[in-house]
């Protein structure tokens, strides 16, 4: 997968992109060749304008400023140009589709994806509307400062699902919200030692017994999702 963000600060995705997962994913190993490969520009290198803008007030008045069409339409035709594959394109807006996990898994099957990161008050409408088909995408009902922390929490959830990206593939699988769990919450966790301060680890997971193992974390993750998230059983049982 090729992912694309156009940014007005990339060097804010250096250390997230460049630590852990999401750096192994984009490195080339002997046996395979990278799961991911990142590729940030810079909307302002993109500008026509003589000082650099990218942003000015709005129209009608109030606070902020908006960012103008020109630098993004040339900078999305310009990293579009440059590789065949086409991109998904999604803008992070707080106005847009709650990012699930049925949305991730849908992203992680694309072949490429170019994330516009939007700053200040938002974006000039009219380049919005001449990019589509461009997806709206928001991380939740709050409003943070810029689409640079959104951009990043959407790569993190797509890249950890792509094959190879991480140790054990199987790791994504029974997650919390994910399809091969029927979207349910995922079921408690245990490690060494077996008692700590006094609590047991439950001696089910002690026994050796993987179908009975088994049983027992369907159960827990179906009690717990009961118990914290009965929206989601809710919107199992009604399909
Ligand atoms: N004026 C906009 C509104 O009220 O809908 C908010 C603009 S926000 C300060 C600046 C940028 O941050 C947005 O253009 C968007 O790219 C990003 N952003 C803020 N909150 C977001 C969220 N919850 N999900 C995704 N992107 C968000």
């Amino acid at each position: 997968m090729r992912i694309d963000v156009l940014t007005l600060f990339p060097e804010m995705f250096h250390g997230i992109l460049g630590t852990s997962i999401l750096k192994r994913a984009a490195t080339d190993r002997d046996d395979r060749p990278a799961p991911v490969e990142y590729h940030l520009t810079n909307v302002r290198d993109h500008t026509t304008d003589r000082h650099g803008k990218v942003d000015q007030s709005p129209y009608g008045g109030g606070p902020g400023m908006v960012m103008q069409c020109q630098p993004i339409w040339d900078a999305v035709a310009a990293v579009e140009a440059s590789d065949a594959r086409p991109a998904r394109r999604l803008y992070m807006s707080p106005q847009g589709r709650r990012l699930d996990q049925a949305l991730v898994e849908q992203l992680a099957g694309e072949p490429r994806l170019l994330i516009l990161a939007g700053h200040y008050e938002g974006v000039d409408e009219r380049v919005l509307e001449r990019l589509q088909p461009m997806d709206e995408v928001s991380i939740g009902d709050y409003v943070v400062s810029g689409g640079e922390l959104p951009a990043m929490v959407l790569i993190d959830a797509v890249v950890r699902l792509l094959p190879g990206a991480l140790g054990d593939d199987a790791s994504v699988e029974d997650e919390s919200f994910s399809g091969s769990n029927d979207r349910r919450l995922d079921y408690p966790h245990y490690t060494r030692p077996p008692v700590w301060m006094g609590a047991e680890v439950p001696p089910v997971l002690l026994s050796g017994n993987h179908a009975e193992i088994d049983r027992w974390r369907k159960e827990q993750s179906e009690a717990r999702t009961r118990k914290r998230r009965p929206d989601l059983l809710a919107e199992e049982e009604g399909k």
